[in-house]
This record gives C-alpha cells, structure tokens and sequence, in this order.
C-alpha cells in the first residue's frame, strides 16, 4: 500500500465534527468541519458522510473518534451527544453511507493515540491521557501498545470514583471524578450556587463571548480575571483530578501524562503543572521521572489519532 494514500480522520465532539485527511506521516491535509447535529445518531453519521465526502479525495479507510462508550470497537452509546439514548453499530451504519473499511474509538483514547504518533507523548512506553472537556476522558498506552481492555471499554478516568456517595455524575452513579472535573457537572454545580445566592462572573463572560454555554475559553477568562467562584470550583476540579491520576500512577507506573482538552490549550503548562502538585499527596511513593504535559497537537490530536485507527484497520484488511 502507498504511504501517499489518505485516510480520514473524524473527531466528533458535543460542539463540531472536524475530519481532516491524514497521510501516512501524519500530515493533516484537506479539512472540513461541521456543528454537530443534535437530532440523533442518523443526522451525527449524515453529518459524518458528507463532511468525508466534501473532502474530495477518497480516503482508503474512515477512522472515528466520539465520545461515547465503544464496545467490540463497533457499537456504541454516547451520552454526552445530544437524542443518542439507544446502542448503535457505528460500523454497519456508516458503513452504509461510506464503501470503506471503518474503524471506530473513544475520543480521548483517540486524542491519545495521536499525541502517541505525532505529538507530546511519542515513543513513551506507559502514558496516560487526561481529555478534560465536557466530561472527563482517558487512554491509556501501556507497554508502548494503546490499551483499550478488553472490550474497547478501558480509560474511562471520568467514571473513577473519587468521593464515595458524592456528587451526581452524567453517568447517573454518585462521586466520578467527572461529577467534579467535567464542564457539564461544573455548569450544573455553578448554577445551582448562583441560584443560592453566589455571585460569579461566568455567565456574563459567557454572554458577551457569545457562547451557548459554559466552555473552556469562558472559564480561561474567568479564572484569569480573578472570578471566586470560578476559581473555586476549578480547585475541586483539580483536587477531584489529582485523586484520580495519583491512584493511576499508583496502579500502573506511568513515565507520562498528557493533558488535552480546551483549557489545556489555553493554559498550557500552567495547567499540566496543577495536576501535577494535585496528585503528589496520593502517589504511593516520589516517581521523579513522571511528567505531566499538554496536547502538543491540540485539536488535530483527536483527528490524525482517528485516522492511524483507520490506517490500522486498512493495512490489516
Ligand atoms: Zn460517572
């Protein structure tokens, strides 16, 4: 098979569908990008289909990255998307409206993978990724493979449990680290503190950047002018973060742990340093040579990772 052929690469987030074509090295060449449909999965995989075919090029293969619980690398159930309540073979169905091989992973195993091929965390044998966004995601490479368990199912960071009988989590059990950490949950912990009387400027941010909603770019600005309330909550945030990373430290050893997400890109090492002091009381002993750093390819991680899933699955076939 020629390197010069293109495989798509489809990021699919709560706010857009990008698809870049990626080659071989990595390169991201043609781009297209869409709003992501909020009628459910048949408008997502529409969506999907005519961004890869407005590209011009056909792809050899289609890798996709969403935010969902991928099972058997094909079907999934995504939360975190909008009328996406039943399983759905992702596979089959975009197989239907696109005639080539389709691989299928979570987003921030995705994100991960590509920081692995072409970014922060290339040749690194034991990584952990942290996608903070509107909920909380992870990938894991462990043993210089990508790790996603046993049925596809592994890295979910978000749904550890850090606080025992504590606060509601999107996944409908109690005291996730995304019940603190995730940007849905802090949007949910800010307004019901607001209508208890706390004042913040969030909201007003939000409106004059002309955002629908709470996203990392109003809590950047609000945490940069000061704002308490923001400030508050984004401590828990990374408290609740520094339990989890720690007890993954503990458990598996790591050499890095690579932060992506909006605010990692608007924060930078700032950020990456926070979760660091954030997991040190937890680490069962010092590990100088752990790092902690930020997505280096920023939103092209989620894009050039989907696309080496498709080449995978292209060269494999
Ligand atoms: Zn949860």
């Amino acid at each position: 098979m020629s390197p010069d052929l293109l495989v798509a690469g489809v990021d699919v987030g709560g706010t857009n569908i990008e698809v870049g074509l990626v080659s071989a090295d990595h390169q991201v060449h043609g781009r297209a990008k869409a709003n992501t449909p909020t009628g459910g999965p048949a408008e997502v995989l529409d969506t999907i289909a005519e961004l890869v075919q407005s590209l011009g090029d056909r792809p050899i293969a289609v890798g996709v990255g969403i935010p969902g619980v991928v099972d058997q690398g094909r079907v999934l159930t995504v939360p975190n998307l909008q009328n996406w309540t039943e399983k759905v073979d992702l596979v089959d169905e975009l197989g239907t409206r696109i005639d080539v091989p389709i691989a299928l992973g979570n987003d921030a195993n995705v994100g991960l993978l590509g920081e692995w091929v072409a970014g922060a965390a290339v040749g690194v044998r034991n990584v952990l990724g942290l996608w903070m966004g509107t909920g909380i995601g992870g990938g894991l490479i462990l043993d210089g493979r990508p790790f996603t368990g046993s049925h596809g199912c592994a890295g979910e960071i978000g749904h550890m449990v850090v606080r025992q009988g504590g606060a509601l989590c999107t996944c409908g059990r109690r005291g996730c680290a995304e019940a603190y950490a995730g940007r849905r949950s802090m949007r949910g912990i800010a307004t019901a503190m607001v209508d208890a009387g706390r004042s913040t400027s969030l909201f007003a941010i939000r409106d004059e950047e002309q955002k629908g909603n709470l996203t990392s770019k109003v809590w950047a600005r609000a945490l940069d002018e000061g704002d308490e309330m923001a400030g508050e909550l984004f401590d828990t945030a990374i408290e609740t973060l520094g339990v989890a990373v720690g007890s993954v430290v503990n458990l598996l050893d790591l050499d890095l742990v690579v932060i992506g997400g909006g605010l990692a890109e608007k924060m930078g090492s700032t950020l990456a340093d926070r979760i660091a002091d954030a997991c040190t009381p937890w680490m069962l002993q010092p590990n100088p040579d752990l790092q902690f750093v930020v997505s280096t390819l920023g939103d092209d991680a989620g894009v050039v990772g989907a696309a080496t899933l498709g080449r995978a699955l292209a060269v494999s076939a």
